[in-house]
Formats: structure tokens, sequence, C-alpha cells
């Protein structure tokens, strides 16, 4: 298999993965990045983002994260497509296997891989995959202009895609299982001032049904401590906002992660227990989960990989 020796490798192009490659450049690591599944990463997912510090009109997801990608390039990060598909921490220099077909041997590995979005685990949602069933609004809410949909959960993600939905489609139903938003005071206001979305407190989706793609959703109602109500009710699309799953299955073997799979580094830094490998962003964040917080994790990790070799 071609192998090819890095000084720093970067995987993932979400914010994290970015400023850790602008801060990478300038350090003359030489980084090369590998961008993975969704490149730029979930903010290409997202509407504007409106919390990132230097915006005050806010900014297009896509664009902020096109932006960073050129930033990086401009110091010279190398940035490639290809999903790490085998790694080998069991000593330096490190081996990352590229799509199955390629192995890069690197002194230093920052690993911003991020977080994918969760599912109920409903087979109905595999059954209509594709066919009414999203975990992505900004990317499939262009199919659903003046039709109804559901959106199930209760954060500021769900709150998010509920808002925009509305902006296209006629009628959008929030699926919140607990009798509150968790969503921050201003999505909450978003939401419960728009006449178009109509949030569903107590509410469980336990289905979906419809022919040849999704027409309409199976609810459990709670009523209080021990009845329970079940309908159904006519939808178009069903849309998961329900959290995510930091991507760190591929190292877990050498590094330590909490219950769900963030990778645990040094309190406060993003090192790992092993030296040299570098945790940054939502892979290793269960707290905080911004652009921004990724950003400067990124940034932690690429003057981490620098002092690294300064003091080899
Ligand atoms: P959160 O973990 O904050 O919220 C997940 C929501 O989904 C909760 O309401 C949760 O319910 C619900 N949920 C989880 N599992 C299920 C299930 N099996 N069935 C039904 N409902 C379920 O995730 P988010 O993706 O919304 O946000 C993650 C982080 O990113 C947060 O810190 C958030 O503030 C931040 N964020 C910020 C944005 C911004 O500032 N622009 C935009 C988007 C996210 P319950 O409350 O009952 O646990």
């Amino acid at each position: 298999m071609e192998t090819e020796r890095l000084k720093c490798l970067i995987i993932g192009s979400g914010p994290a993965g970015y400023t850790a490659a602008i801060y990478a450049g300038r350090a003359n690591l030489s980084p090369v990045l590998y961008s993975g599944l969704q490149p730029g990463g979930q903010l290409t997912t997202t509407t504007d983002v409106e919390n990132f510090p230097g915006y005050p009109q806010g900014i297009n997801g896509t664009e902020l994260m096109e932006d960073l990608r050129k930033q990086a390039e401009r110091f010279g990060a190398d940035i490639r497509a290809g999903v790490v598909t085998a790694t080998d921490l069991s000593k330096s220099p490190y081996r990352i296997t590229v799509d199955g077909s390629k192995i890069l041997e690197t002194e230093t590995l920052i690993i911003a891989t991020g977080a994918t979005a969760k599912y109920l685990g409903l087979a109905d949602e595999q059954k209509y995959a594709g066919m009414g069933v999203s975990a992505c609004a900004t990317c499939d809410g262009f199919f659903y202009r003046k039709k109804t949909v559901a959106v199930v959960g209760g954060g500021d993600t769900a709150c998010e895609e509920a808002v925009y939905l509305a902006g296209l489609a006629s009628k959008v139903y929030l699926i919140v299982r607990k009798p509150y938003l968790r969503a921050s005071k201003v999505m909450q206001e978003r939401v419960m001032n728009n006449e178009k979305i109509e949030v569903l407190f107590e509410h469980n989706a336990v289905g979906l049904f419809g022919e040849d793609g999704v027409e309409g959703v199976h609810l459990v109602k709670r009523l209080g401590e021990a009845d329970e109500e079940r309908y159904d009710l006519a939808i178009d699309g069903f849309f998961l906002a329900i959290g995510h799953k930091p991507n760190s299955e591929v190292f877990k073997p050498y590094l330590d992660t909490d219950e769900v799979g963030y990778i645990l580094t040094e309190p406060g830094t993003p090192r790992t227990k092993i030296p040299g490998v570098f945790a940054a962003g939502d892979v290793a964040d269960p707290h905080y989960r911004q652009a921004i917080t990724a950003a400067a994790s990124g940034c932690q990790a690429a003057i981490e990989a620098e002092r690294y070799f300064s003091a080899k």
C-alpha cells in the first residue's frame, strides 16, 4: 500500500480542523488535512451562524467553512478528500489508513472528526431514508415547500431547523418528549412566535407510515403518570434533530473515551494520553459544542503539535 510520511496530519474539516490547519500551516508543520465524509463539517448543514464573532449580520454556515478552508490553504495546508478507515497509534510515527488504500505515517495527529446526527432507532427511519426522513433541514428542506413536516427534538438544533423549515413548509410540528424546550431562550422565542410552528410537548414518535414515502407519523402523547394517547399525524417530511454522536470509533482502541464516545483529553487541553496525538472540537467536547469553541481547541491542538516538535 502507498505510504506517505507527514509531520502533522489533521483529520476533519469543521472549525476545529481548519483552525488547526491555519495555525499548523503558519508554524511550518506542513499540515495535511483529510476532510472526511462531510467536508466543512456540521456547519454546512446549518443555516445562518449568528454567534461566530466577527460577523455582526451572521454568516451562512457553508460560506464560513469555505472562508476557513481558503484561509488554511493560504498558509500551505494540503486539503484532501478522504475518510480514515483504520489507525495504529501504538507507536510513533502513527499510522493512519485513508479510504482503505493509503497509509499516512505522521509524527503528530490532530483528531477533529466532530460528531454525527443521531436517529431515534426506529426501523421506519431506515425504511423511509431519502423518502421523507432527514437529519438535515438545510440539505432537504427545499423538497418540502408548502408541505407539512415534523421535527423531533427540543434543543437549539431542533428549534433552528423548525424555524428554517417554517420558511419553506406550510406547517411544522415540533415533537418534544419533555414538557419544555431545552433550547436557548432566543431560539425558544423564535419557535413560539412563529405561527407556522406547533410544538407538541410530551410526544414521542414511534413509527412512520406511507405508501411510497412518508405520509404520516405515529405519535404517543403522555397524559400524566400512567396514561397515554396514541394518534397519527399526516406529514410529508420527518426531520431528526436529537443530538449527535462523536466520530471517535476508529480511534477507540487506543484512546480513552467517555460512555458516549467523546475522546477524553487532559482537562483544558486537547492532549490525549498519547504524546503527539490531540483531539479538538466536538469529538472531544460534550459540553460546549460551538463553532467558536471548536475553532479554539483546533488552535490549541496546533500549538501543542508545534511544541511537541520543539520539545523533541
Ligand atoms: P441537544 O443535546 O441540546 O438536544 C437534543 C434534543 O433532542 C433534546 O431536546 C432531547 O430531549 C432530544 N432527544 C434526544 N434523544 C431523543 C430521543 N430519543 N427521542 C426524543 N427526543 C430526543 O442537541 P442539539 O443538537 O440541539 O444541540 C447540541 C449543542 O449545540 C447544544 O449545546 C446547543 O446549544 C448547540 N447548538 C447551538 C446552536 C447555535 O447556537 N446556533 C445551533 C445548534 C446547536 P431532552 O431534552 O428530553 O433530553
